[in-house]
């Protein structure tokens, strides 16, 4: 599979044989963006049709962020709402060593009217807990939660059939317009951002780029593989799309 990346966008290039000329655009279920291009296209022409869509691009992943749960920029201060996992918890500040703390509501309290929708609170503590302080060591939670979650997930998928000779090279990347990518070499990168999304949402991506080891292009046989091990992999993707917000802020 070939990828071109054109201004922070990444796009996938499928060539067609049976195109003789026209150059399409679109995206696919997990928010990639697809070029189908003719087999003899060069790449300065496949450059050309996405920099002169690319106001186009942006637009559209904009108009689905909106449908999506409107979400503003966080300020890193006690008492706003962070996303794990799919859940709200709220942000604690406190003074103290480097720390953060995820503390679960228990079933009884969670049951207390105003309370219900947040899990928790995620107590982030620092010597001197300024909001861009906060902001750093919050990412580089999302980021340690993020490699132990997917390493876990990924483990998970390790029985299909495909995989027998062991688990691909991932890694894990902050990306702004897609949930993961899996290279024509055949290593996958999954969106970090991704921890802030249900467990099920993130297998469903984890799956999604494990079937490009197998079809490198978003074909009939590749949605046929998705359905084979994941028969509602159309409603998570759905579902993922009202999680875009999160790929808005770090
Ligand atoms: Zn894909």
């Amino acid at each position: 599979m070939e990828q071109l990346q054109v201004q922070e966008i990444t796009v996938e290039v499928r060539r067609n044989s049976r195109r003789k000329t026209r150059i399409g655009l679109g995206f696919d279920p997990a928010g990639h963006v697809i070029l189908d291009a003719p087999v003899n296209a060069t790449l300065d022409e496949l450059e050309a049709v996405i920099v002169e869509h690319e106001r186009w691009l942006r637009r559209r992943l904009e108009s689905v962020q909106k449908d999506a749960v409107c979400v503003a920029a966080p300020h890193y201060v006690s008492g706003e709402l962070l996303q794990y996992l799919g859940q709200a918890f709220e942000l604690q500040v406190k003074e103290g060593a480097s720390a953060v703390v995820v503390r679960e509501r228990n079933a009884q309290l969670a049951l207390f009217p105003g309370l219900d929708g947040i899990r928790g609170e995620i107590q982030v503590r620092l010597v001197n807990p300024a909001p861009e302080a906060v902001a750093r060591r919050l990412k580089r939670w999302y980021l340690q939660q993020a490699k132990s979650v997917f390493a876990q997930r990924l483990a998970h998928w390790q029985s299909l059939p495909w995989l027998s000779g062991g688990l691909p090279s991932w890694r894990t990347r902050f990306m702004r317009s897609q949930w993961g990518s899996c290279s024509y070499d055949g290593i996958i990168a999954l969106n970090t951002h991704l921890i802030k999304t249900p467990l099920r949402l993130i297998d469903y991506v984890i799956l999604h780029e494990l079937c490009h080891l197998v079809h490198h292009d978003h074909s009939r046989r590749f949605y046929g593989l998705m359905a084979a091990h994941m028969p509602d992999w159309q409603d998570r993707s759905k579902e993922l799309d009202g999680f875009m917000p999160v790929l808005l802020h770090e």
